[in-house]
């Protein structure tokens, strides 16, 4: 079916987003080049090797695994998912610990809820409403069959039917940090609970959306990890005619009036196109490849109030340990106060990767840590001098791996150090702003950003990349891609069902 059409799309960027636009261009019958920075596809969502360790950076849940919704059409339409996937058996989102005593939030909600009153009857009725409104967050699914902005009437009825109940959820959640929620609760265990997963300046929905998608099978993860993913998105690109390039980073997109007509190459080359969807980083495409004015207005009052937009990355380290240590699956815990530039920190958890054989050897497997970083921590990273940056990171590594051993003694001595990385080294490494994994956090008040998918002024090019809609992650960046060439077919008046 390729290059039906005789136009070519031109696609910057080789992560998520970008193989999915790649995918979907080819489907719809265009020529289809990727052009990406580094040797290997993926951007945020890939691992790499140290010592002969598998380290993940992404997938700790991915939307859009529960067959039957749109999601999970998109992702096995690119390839990431088949009918036969195998997915780790993992039956619960996390667990806190606190004084001894520790609560977990279950993929079964009654056991979850069972449980929790348990610990606390004094917060039962909270508790009740909690995992209640928990269960009406199972509708909240991701609308993937087309853009927002391309549905008409009856798709918006036929969408508030099936999440009739989401409204008492935004009621209830929408308008109150998590850090406000957290308060809601006696037990300081469950305080814990409800606030160590996502930063605390998130909407208490996004956590109940979050919990609601793991607790109804629609966020497990797939065997592997987040680099296979990626490849099998590659892979399928390339058998469906499409091409990529590494090691190819973009420096421009031409523009003649209000046609982009090419693409210039930091190694000096050029690239033609009919349309060009660049999936990088919103701050690099603005501020690089095209002359800010271009920029959306929402997107740039977002960049100028950190207040309401924060972003949010990690310090994130990484240890093989012996496979037979049962250290659950994530868990969060009480630490020593560990200072990070400005901020202090007092809980931590460690992740155990043994449920795949690919975080497996000899024995061994990687655990991992991370401790979120927001804007005011990336500043304080960024201003390191080149030595101040690796004696920090050292020294902090070494308070990490204290503060494992205290919750963790029959670790003590027993961590192999794998590798360490800072929000720096996902700016170094995808162009991400700040360092963020995902688009900005959703904080109460602030309106979320939603773009067109096409810019003023110019003609051809076509937005996609997860920073397209808060609060991005992989679902928005798959979608994404698809999205793009949807507004393509849209453009040129053809059917949109790819
Ligand atoms: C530690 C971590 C954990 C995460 N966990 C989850 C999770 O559990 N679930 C979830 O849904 N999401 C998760 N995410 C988020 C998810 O990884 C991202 O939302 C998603 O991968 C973004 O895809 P993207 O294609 O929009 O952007 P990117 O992955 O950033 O891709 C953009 C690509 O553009 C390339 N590029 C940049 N500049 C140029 C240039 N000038 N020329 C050419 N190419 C360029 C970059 O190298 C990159 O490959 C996590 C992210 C991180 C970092």
């Amino acid at each position: 079916m390729a290059n039906e059409s005789g136009k070519k799309v031109v696609i910057l960027g080789g992560g998520i987003s970008g193989l999915a636009a790649g995918v979907y261009a080819l489907l719809a019958g265009y020529e289809a080049e990727i052009y990406e920075k580094n040797a290997i596809p993926g951007g945020e969502c890939i691992g790499w090797n140290r010592k002969g360790y598998h380290i993940d950076n992404c997938i700790h849940w991915l939307t859009g695994t529960k067959k039957g919704t749109s999601l999970y059409d998109v992702w096995k339409k690119v390839g990431a998912l088949s009918d036969d996937t195998e997915y780790a058996k993992i039956d619960s989102f996390f667990s806190s610990e606190y004084e001894g005593k520790t609560a977990t939030l279950w993929n079964d909600l009654e056991k979850t809820q069972r449980e929790l009153i348990e610990i606390s009857p004094e917060d039962k009725d909270e508790i009740e409403k909690f995992i209640k409104h928990v269960e009406y967050s199972k509708q909240c699914l991701f609308p993937a069959e087309k853009p927002m902005d391309m549905m008409g009437v009856m798709d918006y009825i036929k969408m508030s039917v099936s999440m009739k109940d989401m409204p008492k959820v935004m009621k209830e959640y929408g308008k109150i940090s998590l850090e406000e929620y957290g308060k809601r609760f006696k037990s300081p265990l469950l305080q814990r609970l409800m606030t160590d997963y996502l930063p605390k300046e998130y909407t208490a929905y996004s956590f109940l959306v979050s919990y609601a998608t793991m607790a109804d099978g629609n966020g497990m993860i797939p065997m592997g990890a987040s680099l296979q993913l990626s490849l099998r998105m590659e892979k399928k690109f390339k058998e469906l005619g499409g091409k990529i390039f590494y090691n190819k980073p973009a420096n421009a997109i031409n523009l003649d009036g209000k046609v982009a007509n090419s693409v210039s190459f930091a190694d000096g080359s050029s690239v033609s196109a009919d349309y060009i969807i660049p999936t990088v980083d919103t701050h690099v495409l603005f501020n690089k490849l095209i002359p800010s004015s271009y920029m959306p207005k929402e997107l740039a009052d977002a960049y100028k109030d950190e207040n309401a937009y924060p972003t949010t990355s990690g310090f994130q380290v990484a240890y093989a340990v012996d496979v037979n240590f049962d250290l659950g699956e994530t868990t969060f815990a009480e630490i020593e106060p560990l200072k990070i530039g400005e901020r202090v920190f007092n809980r931590m958890y460690v992740k155990a990767y043994g449920y795949d054989d690919v975080f497996v050897k000899d024995g061994k497997m990687v655990i991992q840590t991370c401790i979120s970083q927001t804007d005011v921590d990336y500043k304080f990273w960024k201003n390191l001098s080149k030595e101040e940056y690796d004696r920090v990171k050292q020294e902090l590594t070494d308070e990490v791996t204290k503060r494992i051993e205290a919750s963790y003694p029959e670790l003590a001595g027993e961590m192999e150090l794998l590798d360490t990385w800072t929000p720096l080294t996902y700016e170094r490494y995808c162009g991400a702003y700040h360092g963020g994994y995902m688009s900005f956090v959703t904080t109460p008040g602030a309106k979320q950003i939603r773009l067109k998918g096409k810019l003023d002024g110019i003609d051809n090019i076509y937005l996609a990349g997860q920073w397209t809609n808060s609060p991005g992650g992989l679902p928005v960046a798959v979608a994404s891609g698809k999205f793009a060439i949807q507004r393509i077919l849209k453009e040129e008046k053809r059917s949109i069902k790819i």
